[in-house]
Parts: C-alpha cells; sequence; structure tokens
C-alpha cells in the first residue's frame, strides 16, 4: 500500500514515521531543501541592520533559505519554515502539551501526548544557565501572583551552547526538531524527495488518485493509494483549494507580541529563548529576545541586541483568516484580539519594570508562527479523524485539524493529531 505524505513538519515526519512502522511503502514530498541553520556569525548582519537593509522580511530567506514569510494584513506576519522539518527546525523547542477546544469535540489525545513524550526527551533548562535578568523576571512574576513555570523544551543542555539562536535552526544539534522522526521512517524505508512541491491533488469518482508535483514542464503526476496532506496551516489549505476542494476560511495563528525594554549589558541572547513561562487563561508570557524585532523593526533600530530585553505575549487568536489558492493570506487583527494583547502588553511591562529593566517599552513586530484551523474536526468528524468533505484516501495530518488557537507551543499538538490521524489510516486499510 502506498502512501504520499506531504511536508515534513511536525505532522509530516510523525505520519511519514507512523506509517512506515505500519508497513506503509512511503513517499513524502517536501517543497523546501534540506534544512541548513545559521552558522556565521550575527555581528557579520549588524552593519545591515544599522543601513536598515534589514527591514524587509523577505530579507530573512537570505540568510536562511527556510524562513519563509506570509504578509497576511498590513499589521500581521507569519513566518513557517519551508524546509525539511518544516518549522520545527526553526522552533524554540518548547513542547507542551496544548488541548484548547478538543474536549469539546470529544478528542483526547493524551495517549498520543505520552508517547511522543517517550521518544521526544523533553526537559526545563538549567536555572544557573538563565541570565540574571531572566531570573529576575521570573521573580517579579511570581511577586505578581502569576505562576510562571520553567518550560519544558527538547533541548540537551549539554549540547546546548546558549547562542540563543534557536529560531535560526540548532547549530550544536542540542535541540529536537521533526527530522528526526523523518530519520526513523527513513531507516523504515520511506523515501523523501526535496524541492518537491505539490501543487494539488487528483481526485477520480470521489476517490483520491495521486498528486501533481511541480509546475509548468517540470510538471509530474505521482500515484498512490493514499495521500496524506501535512503542508502545514498554509500549504494544506492552498492545496486542497487548488484541488476544488474546501477548506474553511478560519485560520488561527497564535500571535505572538514582544515588549522591548532595555538593560545594559543584560546579554539575553546568551540562553534559550523562552526558559520560563506563565500560564493565563488564552495567552503566555515568555522572556524572549526577539531577534526578528530587532532586525525587522525600525522603532527597535537605537539599542543593542547585548542591551534588549524581550518578554513575549502568545495570544490564542480568533479563528478568522483565509488562505487562498495561491498561498497568499488575509488575516486582520481583530479588535478583541487587540484588547487581550493590550491587557497583556500592560502586565508584561509591570514584571519587566519590577525585575530593574528600564524603558522606552516598544511592542515588536506584531507575528504569528503556530497555524492552523482550516480543515477544523468536528464532534462527527473524530471517530474516523477526517473531515466529512475530503474524498476518499485524503487525510489531513497537521496543525489545520486544530479547531482552536493555543497561545501556547503547539509541536506537540501538530504531532499527535498527526499519530492519530495516522493510525487511524492502517485500521482502515
Ligand atoms: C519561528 C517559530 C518558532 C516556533 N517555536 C515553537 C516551539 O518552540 N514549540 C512549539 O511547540 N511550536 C513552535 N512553533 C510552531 C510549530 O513549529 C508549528 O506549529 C508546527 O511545526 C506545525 O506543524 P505542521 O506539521 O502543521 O506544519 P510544519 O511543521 O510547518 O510543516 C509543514 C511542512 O510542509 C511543507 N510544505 C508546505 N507546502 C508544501 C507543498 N505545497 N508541497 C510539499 N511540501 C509543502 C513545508 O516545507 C513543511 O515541511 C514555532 C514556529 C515558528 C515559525
Amino acid at each position: 500500500m502506498k502512501a504520499i505524505v506531504v511536508g515534513s513538519g511536525a505532522g509530516g515526519a510523525t505520519a511519514a514515521r507512523e506509517l512506515s512502522l505500519n508497513g506503509f511503502e512511503v513517499e513524502i514530498l517536501e517543497a523546501g531543501g534540506e534544512f541548513k541553520p545559521f552558522t556565521r556569525r550575527l555581528s557579520l548582519v549588524e552593519p545591515l541592520r544599522k543601513m536598515g537593509l534589514t527591514r524587509n522580511e523577505k530579507n530573512f530567506s537570505r540568510f536562511i533559505p527556510a524562513y519563509d514569510s506570509v504578509r497576511a494584513s498590513q499589521n500581521l506576519v507569519l513566518f513557517r519554515g519551508i524546509a525539511t522539518g518544516g518549522s520545527t527546525v526553526l522552533a524554540c523547542g518548547n513542547m507542551v502539551r496544548a488541548e484548547h477546544g478538543l474536549k469539546e469535540i470529544g478528542l483526547d489525545l493524551k495517549k498520543e501526548f505520552e508517547e511522543l513524550e517517550k521518544l521526544i526527551p523533553i526537559k526545563t533548562f538549567p536555572r544557573e544557565r538563565w541570565r540574571p535578568v531572566t531570573g529576575a523576571m521570573y521573580e517579579s512574576a511570581q511577586q505578581m501572583g502569576l505562576n510562571p513555570a520553567p518550560t519544558p523544551k527538547a533541548v540537551d543542555s549539554l549540547k546546548c551552547i546558549s547562542c540563543g539562536l534557536c529560531e535560526l535552526g540548532c547549530s550544536t544539534n542540542a535541540r529536537w526538531d521533526s527530522r528526526r522522526f523523518l530519520d526513523d521512517a527513513k531507516n523504515k524505508g520511506a523515501v523523501i524527495h526535496t524541492k518537491s512541491s505539490v501543487k494539488r491533488v487528483l481526485i477520480e469518482k470521489n476517490r483520491v488518485t495521486g498528486v501533481m508535483v511541480g509546475s509548468g514542464s517540470g510538471s509530474k503526476f505521482v500515484e498512490a493509494d493514499v495521500v496524506v496532506l501535512a503542508a502545514g496551516g498554509i500549504g494544506t489549505p492552498q492545496i486542497l483549494k487548488s484541488s476544488g476542494i474546501p477548506a474553511e476560511d478560519r485560520l488561527w495563528v497564535d500571535i505572538v507580541l514582544t515588549l522591548g525594554g532595555v538593560s545594559e549589558g543584560a546579554k539575553q541572547l546568551k540562553e534559550p529563548p523562552m526558559v520560563w513561562y506563565t500560564k493565563e487563561e488564552d495567552y503566555i508570557l515568555s522572556p524572549y529576545i526577539d531577534i526578528l524585532s530587532h532586525y525587522l523593526h525600525k522603532p527597535w533600530k537605537n539599542v543593542s541586541i547585548d542591551d534588549r530585553v524581550g518578554l513575549m505575549i502568545k495570544l490564542a487568536d480568533e479563528e478568522q483568516g483565509t488562505v487562498y489558492a495561491d498561498g497568499s493570506v488575509k488575516k486582520d487583527i481583530s479588535l478583541y484580539d487587540k484588547s487581550r494583547l493590550d491587557d497583556a502588553l500592560k502586565q508584561a511591562k509591570e514584571i519587566m519594570e519590577s525585575a530593574g529593566v528600564s524603558g522606552p517599552f516598544i511592542p515588536g513586530v506584531v507575528n504569528g508562527g503556530h497555524l492552523g484551523g482550516t480543515t477544523p474536526l468536528t464532534k462527527e468528524d473524530v471517530p474516523h479523524m477526517k473531515p466529512s468533505w475530503l474524498p476518499e484516501g485524503l487525510w489531513v495530518a497537521d496543525l489545520s485539524l486544530a479547531p482552536r488557537s493555543q497561545g501556547l507551543p503547539t509541536i506537540m499538538l501538530a504531532s499527535a493529531l498527526a499519530l492519530r490521524v495516522s493510525r487511524k489510516i492502517a485500521e482502515n486499510l
């Protein structure tokens, strides 16, 4: 039985691994190339920053080809990884169970989470290696009654050199990413083709027959019995819509906004991002230097990276956004999201001030990198793990299935969903 898995990120790599272990002949089609982390010195980029040449988000892919940005509206930019490992290769390595909206549809992923937690080494990062400013903000949050806790991370602290550049790819292999699941799949015979962008799926008599890869004269048909779309929150609905199959206009992105303050010589970059977090009902606060805003955001230009201090808000946004067949996205920051961001900013400022961080306090670039929601599972879908409108043999196994935004790290959720979907595929056949 041949299965095509489209994408090799959190969902795709998990699905490829599981299907290979279950005896499927697996072919993984990945739009990006082999991932390579950023290994040059950041100081080399600093002169370009001073000249204002790093302000366009599209320039990021010059330094790291895997970094893809999509502008969703004037005030919101989305980031994703297009490479082997998908967005997991750009992740901070935070690994928590995110389950918003699952109980409401009767989906319990406890078993899958437990299994993933056994496969992925997860630990908190040693407190003695936090920067003093990060420890001081932790204590402020504690005094404010916010219950901060060290973040569970898939980062091996013995291999980690505290370069702070997790999101540019881990150059010492200290951080787990989904390429480790890809290796397991390859060991079981799976084959991966990089630079193979899937354009659409082909359907005959309401049954999938395969996919079209590439465009123009270079395009080709790849046949399969089963097609698993795991192209992420933008890629999956884009492929569906290009194939004449609907996807819902319910894109969520977990809006990220970092409040920047100043503390001379804080060197917050010399630790992994987000070593602790506070969990409110629909957002988290976490220490975060925000290199994207450092390079992209003009209002941050006068503070050096050594003196910059950041506290991030990650908010579960309203599920309203559209992905089009050409891959463009339309999503605004709703008034409700804006007002919750403003409240969280006040809280962040209070934590920073009582930790001795000074102003000017300037919010960074509003962005999102947890992309999902366009093929949301409903209560009726859960027994089949498949939205009802998908043709026979066509499955989705990524964050697109999650009906609600999380305001929390989402790798575990995407992987847990993909694990359950893959088992359902094997069971069905
Ligand atoms: C900068 C950043 C930091 C993050 N940090 C964390 C963190 O610390 N912890 C956490 O839990 N989450 C984090 N996330 C979020 C997390 O990485 C994603 O939510 C998760 O990877 C989503 O899994 P996915 O399978 O849905 O999509 P992805 O992992 O994005 O995988 C999609 C895959 O599909 C491929 N693809 C896209 N289109 C096509 C096509 N047409 N044909 C073939 N292949 C295609 C892509 O190249 C990619 O490999 C972060 C995200 C970003 C952007």
